[in-house]
């Protein structure tokens, strides 16, 4: 019997922004889908989740893929954090992302997400000189040639993973500040959306381990002129992307004004760092939004105001943010 290896893979309850946890289950085989993988426990109180004196957590299997690193008989099991009562623990948006997915599962929502990211070797980002600047930003966005971008071969490791793992991954490309870099998820439904950008997040930390880096997905991880980090997301209904749907998109936007505060208090941690109205971002005071706009907070895409049908394209979102809770609150505030 072959043995099988499962990473269990959680999200924790680190303050103000919770980070991937995972550890590994050795099973006798084989195995095929999500009903075969029992329940797992792990101590809370290592993890921000549970107090010493009572500190188990539950985790529940809730998405399987390939384990591209491992490869043959082996998972990656993404997990929803659960009290002992087997109701969702307080740290688990995934949990409650189910219940308005399923909501709104007839607006047949779809999300692309552009989840930029920093490599940090040490204490400076990827290809920086040590404790010194790059030359100034211009050249290095989409760039090629070993001046101009750093980790490609990370890079290509992880797009490669991504697809293994059955990932609908749509993108790549080198970003604004040099060791900075994108990757793109979907366009895929609402769930999907949360669990993949999760399970690729890990991927990326996984096999930039591999190379002694570290990627990081603080929204403004240097100061001063350089690019931040966001997690745009490109949303759109069936009304949306049928004809006539510029209406709707327009009509989203009103409703997306009137709630602008509260997205953004979603919207990840430190995010007023990046969204200061330069650097292709609106102030995180205002709400603006504008055809072809990158100085907006939604811009709407040149072909979609063409065509009069589409999507929207929420910049705000910052690249720590939590997939599962932007997606959902996009969904309620524009569906609602
Ligand atoms: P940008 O020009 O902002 O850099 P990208 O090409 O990086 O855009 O990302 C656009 C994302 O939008 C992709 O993930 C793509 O799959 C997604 N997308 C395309 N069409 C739609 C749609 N109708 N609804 C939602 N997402 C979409
Ligand atoms: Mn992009
Ligand atoms: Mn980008
Ligand atoms: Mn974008």
């Amino acid at each position: 019997m072959n043995k099988v290896k499962l990473e269990y893979i959680w999200i924790d309850g680190h303050q103000p922004t919770q980070k991937l946890r995972s550890k590994t289950k050795v099973l006798d085989g084989p195995i095929e889908n999500l009903d075969q993988i029992p329940d797992w426990g792990f101590d809370g109180s290592s993890t921000n989740q549970a107090e010493g004196t009572d500190s188990d957590c539950l985790l529940k299997p809730a998405f399987l893929a390939p384990d591209p690193v491992r490869g043959e008989d082996s998972f990656l099991v993404m997990c929803e954090v659960m009290n002992a009562d087997g109701t969702p623990h307080k740290t688990n948006m995934r949990a409650a992302c189910k219940v308005t997915a399923n909501k709104f599962l007839s607006e047949e929502p779809w999300f692309g997400i552009e989840q930029e990211y920093t490599f940090f070797q040490g204490r400076s980002p990827l290809g920086w000189p040590e404790g010194g600047y790059p030359a100034p930003q211009g050249p290095f966005y989409c760039g090629v040639g070993a001046d101009e971008v750093f980790g490609r071969d990370i890079v290509e490791d992880h797009m490669e993973a991504c697809i293994e793992a059955g990932l609908e991954i749509s993108g790549i490309n080198a970003e604004v500040m040099p060791g900075q870099w994108e990757f793109q998820i979907g366009p895929i439904g609402t769930l999907d959306a949360g669990d993949q950008v999760w399970l690729a997040r890990y991927l990326l930390y996984r096999i930039a381990e591999d190379y002694g880096v570290s990627a990081t997905l603080h929204p403004k991880p240097v100061a001063g002129d350089w690019n931040g980090a966001g997690a745009h997301t490109n949303f759109s209904t069936k009304a949306m992307r049928a004809e006539g749907g510029i209406k709707i998109i327009e009509a989203a936007c009103e409703k997306l004004k009137e709630k602008h505060a509260e997205h953004i208090e979603a919207y990840g941690a430190h995010n007023e760092e990046r969204l200061t109205g330069l650097h292709e971002t609106c102030s995180v005071r205002e709400f603006r939004y504008g055809v072809s706009d990158r100085g907006a907070s939604i811009r709407i895409p040149m072909q979609t105001a063409n065509e009069g049908k589409g999507y929207l394209e929420d910049r705000r979102p910052s690249a720590n943010m939590d997939p599962y809770l932007v997606c959902a609150m996009l969904l309620e505030t524009t569906c609602g």
